[in-house]
């Protein structure tokens, strides 16, 4: 039985938190796509972490963590990040790496740095995690697989091609230094002797693990409206972030994943620059961002502040849509607690008329928020582990977010550790 965990809004919803909760009762883990730059805060009983390409299912010894091909592999954040958790006293993890994954060159990351300061005002906001351009890439049919390191041969003669056509970049766009064959190669060896314990055929592993019944989990990266396709392009990451490609990016049969359970935060944040419909300012903001999330709502890889706004039932509603949604996991409730009132984003007005409908992004740009004013519940409401427990103002906000967007709020986060959970 497979679940796929994802996001509907701009990532940052609470997919580490949901995933580490249901590890619990699965057997492994996989992460499927995106690479280090965007993370996942984990709070649970060894300690804090910020995860960027660990599956969160790490913390647990009964669960196998997957690198699924679909992954940017950064090889040495990868053996890092293995590093720091077992540093913090967690068990070594069960690893595998796809053998069709493709790695994070050295160059990729100075190519995005590259590239975000000649685009300056103009820029993507990028992590500068080297991601766009591996998957420029990868697509370009110039990337590196995981299994390309064990033909030391054929390896040279592909670098020797795809350093001609970087080099010209770099020299003519970038006026910045030239890469050489035999330190890219030589860099290549010891990324080689770093991965291979892991590496092996995740596709066969999982496709046996199916037949054996166990319980897979697929975890998802950034959220529906950073999707190439479907989100608010050219505003989006270079990976597709919807559960679809769950089944492409860990190499199994679409009809496995049986259930999609979509997380959406009680409010909006994102990271980055583009259309944020529902986004507030000032003080209102600052307060929001202080008291969000667990310890402020602040980049877990970046440490940039993300941007704040109420809940977006139209973004949602159209992240679950696009998602395939299953099961709505609504998270960080508890936040909200300190509001005497709580605007939600209902329509947008779009030259002057209203629609409930997400719009491309020409059009996003123009939408003006039409709000609603629920009120608050001003009491705090983790350690509550009934839904019936809930405060009456804090039920009716939640059903009134499910209406309007639609799909069944099944699971509420109500704190940010593993226990913080109602299942409704
Ligand atoms: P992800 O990328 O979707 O996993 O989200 P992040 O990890 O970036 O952001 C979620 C943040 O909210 C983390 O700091 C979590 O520890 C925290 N968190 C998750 N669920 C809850 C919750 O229900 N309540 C509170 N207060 N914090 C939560």
């Amino acid at each position: 039985m497979v679940t796929a965990i994802v996001g509907a809004n701009w990532g940052d919803e609470g997919k580490g938190k949901i995933t580490d909760t249901l590890a619990q009762e699965s057997d492994i883990i996989v992460r499927f796509q995106g690479g280090a730059n965007a993370g996942h805060t984990i709070v649970n009983n060894y300690g804090k972490f910020a995860l960027h390409t660990l599956p969160s299912g790490v913390f647990y010894d009964h669960t196998t963590s997957i690198i699924g091909n679909g992954v940017a592999l950064d090889i040495p954040k990868l053996i890092g990040e293995i590093k720091s958790v077992v540093e913090k006293g967690v068990p070594m993890p069960k690893i595998l790496v796809s053998d069709r994954a493709q790695m994070v060159m050295p160059y990729h990351v100075l190519f995005d740095t590259y590239e975000e300061a000649r685009l300056a005002g103009k820029s993507f906001g990028s992590t500068k995690s080297g991601i766009a351009p591996f998957y420029s890439d990868k697509y370009a049919k110039i990337g590196f697989q995981v299994s390309e390191l064990f033909d030391e041969e054929a390896l040279k003669e592909k670098i020797d091609r795809v350093l001609v056509q970087k080099n010209i970049l770099l020299e003519y766009l970038y006026h910045q230094p030239l890469l050489k064959a035999d330190e890219i190669f030589a860099t290549l060896m010891e990324y080689k002797e770093m991965i291979e314990p892991y590496v092996c055929d995740t596709s066969a592993y999982l496709y046996q693990a199916i037949k054996d019944g166990k319980h897979i989990l697929l975890e998802g990266q950034l959220g529906s409206l950073k999707d190439p396709d479907h989100g608010i392009y050219p505003m989006v990451t270079s990976s597709s972030t919807l559960a679809g490609y769950g089944a492409i990016g860990a190499g199994i049969p679409p009809y496995e994943i049986k259930k999609i359970v979509t997380v959406c935060k009680a409010y909006s944040s994102a990271v980055g620059a583009g259309a944020f419909v529902s986004e507030i300012f000032g003080d209102e903001a600052d307060e929001l961002r202080r008291r969000g999330g667990d310890g402020g709502e602040y980049g877990a890889t970046t440490g940039r502040p993300r941007r704040m706004g109420w809940f977006d039932c139209v973004a949602s509603k159209y992240g679950c849509r696009i998602q395939g949604t299953t099961d709505v996991a609504f998270t960080v409730l508890d936040v909200l607690g300190y509001l005497d009132e709580i605007p939600v984003c209902t329509g947008y007005e779009i030259d002057g008329e209203i629609t409930t409908e997400f719009p491309t992004t020409s059009k996003l740009e123009k939408a003006k928020p039409v709000l609603e004013v629920l009120p608050g519940w001003k009491t705090d409401i983790r350690g509550i582990k009934r839904y019936e427990d809930l405060p009456e103002n804090c039920r009716n906000y939640i059903e009134f977010v499910q209406k309007h967007i639609g799909f069944p709020i099944t699971i509420i986060s109500n704190g940010p550790g593993r226990d913080d959970i109602i299942y409704v």
